[in-house]
């Protein structure tokens, strides 16, 4: 029996940790393919084009945003984020499960365009350990840890929109309920 692949979103507060689950879910799980996104952010220090992101600038973003070629696409803290269509067309053709990690306007637009989707909400154990998060992966200044602390509580109460919620407050076991949630749904009778 062939099927198409499955498309699962994990999204969330940013700091929550979604990037770290990912990449450990990925590790243990190689059949599953994690779309690279496209950003008009500049990269971080250790960060690679292809591998990370793809590294635009605003005017690619921007012909990219005009011929179509996002799944979604959303502002987020001044920068354009989006997903390139095509990678995540062509894997659910083959039948290849597909991962994406987006912030929650991102999953919320593939949920209207793309419903059959699996949504998964990364919930941090709360503001205080979200704040300690930003604060403690020195990648962010004092102004942009307050801009994003002050989304967080909005953020947080959008879990009600998704089929699946993970409390992050051990790596190991948000792992291993990620991991459970695909097994499931690659079992599911549809
Ligand atoms: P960062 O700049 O820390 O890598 O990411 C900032 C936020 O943008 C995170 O919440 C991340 O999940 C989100 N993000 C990354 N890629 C995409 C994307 O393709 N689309 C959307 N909507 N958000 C994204």
């Amino acid at each position: 029996m062939t099927r198409k692949g499955i498309l699962f979103v994990i999204s969330g507060p940013s700091g929550v940790g979604k990037g770290t689950i990912c990449k450990r879910l990925l590790a243990k799980m190689p059949d599953v393919y994690l779309s690279i996104s496209a950003t008009t952010r500049p990269p971080r220090s250790g960060e690679l084009h292809g591998r990370d992101y793809y590294f635009l600038s605003r005017a690619d973003f921007e012909h990219m945003i005009n011929n179509n070629e996002f799944l979604e696409y959303a502002k987020v803290y001044n920068n354009y984020y989006g997903t390139p269509a095509a990678f995540v067309q062509d894997h659910l053709e083959k039948g290849n499960d597909v991962l994406l990690e987006i912030d929650i306007q991102g999953a919320m637009q593939i949920k209207k365009n793309f419903p059959e989707g699996v949504f998964i909400f990364i919930q941090p154990p709360s503001v205080d350990d979200l704040e300690s998060r930003l604060n403690l992966r020195g990648k962010d200044s004092p102004e942009s840890i307050q801009k994003r602390l002050s989304t967080c509580k909005w953020e947080m109460d959008q879990y009600i929109h998704y089929d699946y919620v993970i409390v992050n407050d051990d790596l190991q076991e948000a792992v291993r309920l990620l991991e459970a949630i695909i097994l499931a749904e690659r079992c599911r009778v549809k």
